[in-house]
Formats: C-alpha cells, structure tokens, sequence
C-alpha cells in the first residue's frame, strides 16, 4: 500500500467526521494535501485555494489571529444564485412579473459586506431593507443606481421620513412599510408639506406559525405588525387623504432560518390573501415583499430540524412562484413583483472565523508507579480493579472506582490522607477510566451510564478567540457552526476535544459540535505538533454573528480580511482590517486612554521617587505599558507582537491584557 493511499484514507475520514459535503454547499473541500480549500464559485475549472496560503499571507502581513476572512466571490455568488434561480422559475412557471432581492443591513452592516452586495447587486437591481435611520443612511450612501428598492421597516420619527421622501425624489423606490398606526399620520403630513408623493407597503401579522429558532416574529403577540381592524384603519385613512394610491407592497416577515417549506407554503398563501384583499379595497396594489427566512443547512442534515432546512434555493424559489400563481389566480389579478429579504443565506457562507489553538489540557494518567508497602488500603483496592476489568463487568468497575476515588477525597478532606497520596489515587482513577474506555471500545453495547465517558475524557482545547465576540449565537442560544482543523486533514485524528475560548467565563466553551448527520458532544482534532501552530476554522458566520458579539472581557473585534479569488488561480488581499486595539475597547468601555497613561507614569514616578525602581526600569515599564495599549486584544504570538512593537514586554500569558490594565491604571 502507498503512502498516498493512506492519506486518501484520512482524508475521506476527514470528510465523513466533519460532513464537509453536506453543509459546504460546494463551496469548500479538502486537497490531497490535507488543506480545506475554497473552490473557485464561478468556476469549477480553476484550481481551488488553499486555506493555509491564505494564513501564510496574513502572517506575512502582520495579521494576527484571531481572523475573520472573507471571501468575496462568495458573497457574490449567494446574489447571484438568489436572482439566477427565481429568475429561472419565473420562466419556468410563465410568471407575468419580476424578483426584486433586497439585502437586510442588520445581519451584517459591515461596510465592506454593504458597498459590496450594493456593487455586485447593481445587475440584478439589489436593494436593501433597512430597520434604522443609521441604516438607510448605509443605504443611500452606498446603492448609487437609484432603480433600486429600499424597503424602511422599524419605527419611522419624521427625519427618518424626510430621508425616504428625499430619497424617493431622486429616483430611489423607496417603501415606507407601516408597523403601527402611529408613523401614518406622519408620512402623510410630511408627504404633503415636501410635495412628494411616498411609497407606501402595510406589514401584516401572521397567524401561520413556522418551527425553528426564531419563530416569535408571528402570531397575534407579535410585537411587529398591523392587525387586520388597523389595517382596516390604514386604508380608511389614505382614502381619507385621497392616498390610497400610495399603498402598493404587502409585507410578511416569517422569521428568520425556516427549517420547514410547509411553513414557508403555507405563509405565502396566507399573505396572498392579504394582498387579494387590499387591491379589493381599492389600493395600487404591484409588490409583494415575503421578508427573510430562507434557512441554512448548517448541520447539513437536510432536515425539518431547526439548524438546517428541508428544501434547496430551487424549491424555496419554486414554492413562493407557485404559491403566489395558483392563490391569485382564483382573484384574477395581475402578478406582483416578489420581493424577499433573505440576509442569513446571503452572507452566511462568505465569512470564516480562523484561530489557532494556544494550549491543551488533557485527561491522560501519568505512568503508574509500583504499590507501595505501608499504602492506603483504598489505593489496594483501587489497584484491585484492574485484575478483574472485563466486559461483564465494565460496570461494576466503574462504579467501584468512583466509590475509591470518592472516599479517598472524602478522607483528604478530613486530613487522614495526605495530597501525595490522594495525588497517586486520582492518577489511578484516571488509569482505570481509560482502561474501561479501551474495553469498551471492544464491545458492541455499551451500559447506558457509561456513554458519556468517551466526553469526561476529552481533551480541552483553548482557542485565541473569544465566544462572546464572535460567534454570539453559540453562547445564546446553542447554535451549531461547522467547525473543523484547516489543515493536517491527511493525518489520523487521534484526540477528541471540547473547546474552551480565552475569556476567563466558564460559558466560553464549545461542547457541540456538527456530526455527519448528527450532532457530537466533542470534536475529533489532531495532537498537537510542538513549535507548530494548530489552526480550526468555523464556518457559515457571516450572519449576524459580527454584529451581535460583544466585549465580555474586554476582547474587541477581531482583524478581519477579506480576500478575492482570481480566474487565474491567484488571489488578492482586497481588505484588511486590525481589528480593536486594547486602547479602543477602553475607550469603548468610557476610559480615557490617554489619561490611563498619565496616571500610571505617576504611578511609575513615584516608585523611583521611593527608590523601588530606577529611571531606567521606569521607561522600560512605561514603555511596556504603551505598547500593550496599542496591542492587539487577543493572545499574541510572542514573535510578531516583538516584531510588532519593539519594546514590549514579552511572556505574555494568555489572560486578558484589557482588564489588567485597567487594574494596573485604576490602582
Ligand atoms: C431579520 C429580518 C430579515 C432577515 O431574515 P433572514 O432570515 O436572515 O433572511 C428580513 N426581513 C426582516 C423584516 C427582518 O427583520
């Protein structure tokens, strides 16, 4: 057998333990040199790029990890895919009118994702759905063509409206959508007093109800909305006004990541009867605009479950054309234009969250030393266990040794066993836990209760990022991302690990994770290589995650990168960002950095005043403590941060920078 043979083995291995098929869309897979790579999305010919030159070239630019990286043709190919696909069932179906995409800012507003949907969305008039002033100032910063759609939800004040209004008068379509009786009036005042005539949409509450995670959007507690008697209220009061007119869109909001297209379905009708209704009352009725909700298949288990979807971009596309064509045809009414604001599905697979691992604890027993005369009967009896450890009586075993260990614990506490001994009987308890674990990997069932020891060994792998920061949902509500290594996918994976962040929260960790098909409560990984750099990928985060991350502990945001993959098989660094610095989070958090300084050369001052410290020791700490202010927050390779800043103090332990500066200066 060759050597290439049994990397192919690994590799496939590889494939299966992590389900890169299933959830990569394509987008991702693993080279014969054990790399992830990314394929080239519109061009399956050109060779793919591999993940670790990515890395290299960061390093060669001084990017540290912690790194978003992402990857703009991606990006591009979800517009793309999105418009290709609903154009095509629109032909397919003899539709009788058009698909407008618009991209809701709030799942990722950075500006760089925002100018480039507005770019590359130009061919297909991609618009935005804004919820905010701020974000409708994005919009109209950034979408230059003003053919396109902006469609304003949220809580509309007047200045919010004059904007839209002005917007609309240099050629924007841009729909005020009504959510409470209270912005109407408003509209049609200022409407009148700058002679513009507005766009008007009128979002309904759904009654349909749809599983997943984010299912709260609809029902008669909806918090978003008109009810049917307001919207009763909102065409009486634009008849009033002779507006009616205005009242073109109807807007529905299912939720965001719909796992099931029954409930998708069964929206869709519901709104059509809504929109039949309206042009009934007499509004101009020509928009239809069904909100987000397309899922992603994070687990890749193309299931109803509420991490991943039933249905692909084709279906999803195909039931909302149908649904739209046979609900209305029974009204005779012309076709709307169908607009949807899927976010999730547009930026999710364009970003990668990169960290290496800083450190390992591992469950593993020393060597065990031979008995001892004068030991403790308990520790006999430990040693005992091993003679009689078989599979009919794995259990028994188990049990046993955790009475031994308990008791001898029990004993330390009372100061009948000194912690040398309670030390050799902990390490035995850990030798007979491995010891079962190799007999049970012999049998064929194993004793429910011993089905979580394969987790209670598990290595803990400590990652330089912080949960907190950048993937938010994991902490929140126990979303599932794909993670895997990046590299060395060739070797066996010998290790099993849960991860744990660099946040000192015992809520930092990661102890789910993507199975093939399935879900595992630890990560298969390779050892680690001394004096080399282990590297995880978790992918699928460009949604929301950037967004609602947070500064527990002070870790700021990370660097980010954004690359481009040419037809020529290269690739450019089109954007790089440093991420915060330890300065610009305590800048965030109301300290004066500036001042934080001046009290801590004071501080230093006084310390060669009393003689504890030279004039000479005082600019190396004051420089030290400088150059950490201009530091990168997170856990820094002790090389480059020297390269970085020449005067830091090295040996940087992996503990928060941030906070304990703060200390340092408050002090
Ligand atoms: C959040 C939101 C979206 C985006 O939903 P996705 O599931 O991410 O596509 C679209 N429309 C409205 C009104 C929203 O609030």
């Amino acid at each position: 057998m060759s050597i290439k043979h049994i990397e192919n083995i690994n590799i496939q291995a590889a494939k299966k333990t992590f389900g890169l098929q299933h959830w990569s869309n394509g987008y991702f897979d693993i080279s014969d040199d054990g790399d992830i790579v990314i394929n080239n999305p519109s061009n399956k010919d050109i060779e793919p790029l591999s993940l670790m030159k990515v890395i290299k070239g960061m390093e060669d630019r001084e990017l540290q990890m912690p790194v978003v990286l992402r990857i703009e043709n991606i990006l591009d190919q979800s517009i793309c895919d999105i418009n290709e696909t609903f154009r095509s069932v629109i032909e397919q179906e003899g539709y009788q009118n058009d698909y407008r995409g618009v991209y809701p800012i709030k799942v990722n507003q950075q500006a760089h994702i925002i100018e480039e949907i507005a770019n590359f969305g130009a061919r297909y008039q991609h618009g935005f759905e804004v919820g905010s002033k701020a974000e409708m100032i994005a919009a109209l910063s950034t979408l230059e063509q003003p053919d396109r759609l902006i469609i304003c939800n949220g809580y509309k004040d007047q200045e919010f409206i004059d904007l839209g209004l002005q917007a609309i008068k240099l050629g924007f379509h841009c729909f005020f959508v009504i959510e409470t009786l209270t912005e109407l009036p408003i509209i049609i005042r200022r409407s009148q007093a700058l002679g513009i005539s507005p766009y008007i949409g009128v979002r309904i509450k759904m009654t349909s109800k749809v599983g997943g995670h984010w299912n709260s959007t609809t029902g008669d507690r909806s918090v978003f909305g008109l009810s049917s008697s307001q919207l009763i209220q909102v065409i009486d009061e634009l008849k009033a006004h002779d507006m009616l007119d205005c009242l073109q869109l109807l807007h529905c909001h299912l939720g965001s990541q719909i796992p099931n297209i029954r409930d998708i379905r069964g929206g869709v009708v519901e709104a059509c009867r809504y929109y039949a209704d309206l042009c009934k009352e007499g509004a101009a009725m020509s928009y239809i605009d069904l909100g987000g909700g397309l899922a992603v298949d994070y687990t890749g288990a193309q299931s109803n479950g509420g991490q991943s979807r039933n249905y692909s971009l084709r279906e999803y596309c195909e039931d909302i054309v149908d649904t739209i064509k046979t609900t209305l045809a029974s009204y005779q009414l012309e076709h709307p234009v169908i607009v949807t604001e899927s976010g999730r599905a547009t930026v999710a697979y364009s970003s990668i969250l990169l960290f290496n691992i800083l450190d390992v604890a591992q469950f593993e027993p020393l060597s065990i030393q031979g008995n001892d005369v004068d030991e403790h009967e308990l520790i006999k009896d430990m040693r005992e266990i091993l003679s009689y450890l078989k599979p009919q009586r794995v259990q028994e075993c188990y049990n046993d040794a955790h009475y031994y260990r308990d008791e001898v614990r029990e004993l330390f506490k009372r100061g009948q066993i000194d912690l040398r001994m309670r030390s050799i009987a902990e390490n035995l308890f850990l030798h007979i836990l491995h010891s079962i674990r190799d007999v049970l990997n012999t049998m064929e069932r194993i004793p429910t209760e011993l089905e979580g020891l394969d987790e209670s060994l598990a290595d803990i792998y400590y990652g330089n990022f912080s949960l907190f920061q950048s993937l938010p949902d994991s902490w929140a509500i126990d979303q599932l991302f794909p993670i895997m290594p990046i590299h060395r996918l060739d070797e066996k994976l010998t290790r099993r690990a849960v991860l744990a962040d660099i946040t000192c929260d015992c809520d930092g960790k990661i102890d789910r994770f993507i199975a093939d098909h399935d879900s595992q409560k630890t990560l298969p990984l390779h050892p680690i290589n001394l004096g080399e750099e282990y590297y995880l990928g978790v992918f699928l985060v460009g949604a929301y995650q950037e967004t609602l991350g947070d500064l527990h502990n002070l870790f700021g945001d990370t660097n980010v990168v954004s690359i481009r993959l040419n037809d020529d098989s290269s690739f450019d660094f089109v954007k790089e960002i440093h991420g915060d610095t330890i300065s610009d989070v305590l800048s965030y958090v109301e300290f004066e950095p500036k001042e934080m300084q001046l009290r801590f050369r004071n501080t230093v001052e006084s310390a060669v005043r009393e003689g504890r410290i030279n004039a000479r020791e005082r600019q190396t700490i004051i420089k030290a403590f400088n150059a950490s202010m201009h530091g990168y927050t997170y856990y820094e390779n002790e090389e480059d941060a020297y390269q970085e800043k020449s005067n830091k103090n090295n040996n940087e332990l992996p503990i928060n920078q941030a906070e304990k500066q703060i200390a340092e200066a408050v002090l």
